[in-house]
């Protein structure tokens, strides 16, 4: 395809922003709009399973971001009441030789900023932000933009990365349905000098109970530790991520959980909660000559850790259909149908996690024995991970079944 299309991204979150980087490294022209008119992610971490490592280094990121990440060497799983341990699986060089790339963890600011930084210093000027977009007007081949205050613009095509709360896709699919999943969600950043040293082990750490879980791992070098956790309460329904809560009501959201996790807890200067909402996967994202990407079409609970992985694999497999096909239809259609199967597998892995993770059989620790060694025995392990981690968005083939598929 001809690389003197004009392409608008809206919004510059992880995924817009590695989207904008995919298609200006092919030598597109990118244009992205951000709402906030300073660019930076709230505090907290992410990991980035090999799968979406493979993507960030194929995009000329390995070093800057081996840099600023954490490199876990495994994962546990742990018992909300005694602390027992269980190992879930090495991680480290055992995750480069087994898929190519490491699992790492990062803070995301330091991962949206780094993308940032790429985008700016190869093409100035990309990024606009202070740009809300409001409303989308469409022909067939072009695509105006409106926003707040600003003037329109319009392009050849545009990518909607505006997240789970999309007005992209609010105006172009309807907001479909959302539900409250009766699940409160709990996060802060630690420093690591607050926690004593035998809690700053270098691995990734999934405590699992009755109706709750918490998941920590360092971040930024292990200077930080992500401290993440989910509870089943049916009174705060705010689905704002900035909603400041006190360590003293994250203390009461877990009687009887072990004294390590309330000794984390403590240790957060600001913790924040938020409601958990759940949307069904999306049958369709493309609409004419504007196609959706990241949360603002697979929005998923964040049971799995795949969330952001998942844009960046959207982000890399739509920057190749830009050049491996001759028009922009048939390569927006194998973007859609190459993602939409994956991607609702990884939605509906997600939620299936919630009752895995919250069971009721890990109340008492001899259940919770029978119950661990059944759930995660290693080839279940394997089941659950291996499609995930194995996927290369740089080199698997578009097929024409799939856009069959999705066009049935
Ligand atoms: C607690 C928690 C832990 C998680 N952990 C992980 C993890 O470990 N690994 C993982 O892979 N994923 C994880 N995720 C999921 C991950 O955070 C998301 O999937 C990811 O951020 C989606 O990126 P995105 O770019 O699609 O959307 P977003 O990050 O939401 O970005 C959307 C951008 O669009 C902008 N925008 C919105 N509306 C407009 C508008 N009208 N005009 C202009 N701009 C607009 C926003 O300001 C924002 O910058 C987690 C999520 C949560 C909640």
């Amino acid at each position: 395809m001809k690389t003197d299309l004009a392409i608008g991204i809206v919004g510059g979150g992880i995924g817009g922003l590695t989207a904008a980087l995919a298609l200006l490294r092919r030598g597109f022209d990118v244009s992205v709009y951000e709402q906030a008119s300073v660019l930076q992610e709230v505090g907290a971490g992410l990991q980035i399973s090999p799968n979406g490592v493979r993507v960030l280094c194929a995009l000329g990121l390995e070093q800057a971001l081996m840099d600023i990440c954490f490199e876990p060497q495994g994962k546990e799983i742990r018992l909300w009441s005694t602390g027992q341990t269980w190992k879930l699986f090495d991680l480290g060089a055992e995750s480069v030789a087994r898929y190519g790339f490491p699992y790492i963890t990062v803070h995301r600011n330091d991962l949206h900023q780094l993308l940032y930084r790429t985008i700016e210093t190869l093409a100035p000027g990309t990024v606009h932000l202070d740009h809300r977009f409001t409303a989308v007007e469409r022909n067939d081949s072009k695509v105006t933009l409106a926003f707040e205050g600003r003037e329109s613009m319009t392009f050849d095509v545009v990518i909607g990365a505006d997240g789970v709360h999309s007005k992209l896709r609010e105006q172009l699919f309807g907001s479909g349905p959302a539900r409250f999943t009766g699940i409160v969600a709990w996060r802060g950043v630690i420093p690591a000098e607050r926690l004593p040293e035998r809690l700053l082990k270098p691995v990734g750490v999934n405590w699992v109970g009755p109706g709750g879980h918490v998941i920590h791992y360092p971040i930024r070098r292990g200077e930080l530790i992500n401290f993440t956790s989910v509870i089943e309460r049916q009174d705060w329904k705010t689905e704002s991520w900035s909603t400041a809560g006190s360590n003293a009501e994250y203390h009461a959201d877990y009687p009887g959980w072990n004294e390590d996790v309330h000794t984390y807890i403590e240790a957060i200067p600001q913790p924040f909660k938020w409601a958990l909402i759940a949307r069904p996967p999306m049958q369709e994202w493309v609409a004419g000559r504007v196609a959706l990407l990241g949360d603002a079409c697979h929005p998923s609970l964040p049971f799995l850790a795949q969330g952001a992985v998942m844009a960046l694999e959207d982000a890399f497999i739509l920057g190749r259909a830009f050049v491996e096909f001759d028009n922009v239809d048939a390569a927006l259609a194998h973007y859609q149908a190459a993602r939409i199967p994956r991607t609702t597998r990884a939605v509906n892995g997600a939620t299936a996690n919630t009752e895995r993770f919250h069971n009721p059989a890990l109340a008492e620790p001899a259940g919770a024995q029978a119950y661990i060694d059944a759930q995660w025995e290693p080839h279940q392990v394997v089941d659950r991970y291996e499609w995930l981690f194995r996927y290369d968005a740089t080199s698997i083939p578009f097929s024409d079944s799939e856009v069959a598929t999705v066009q049935a």
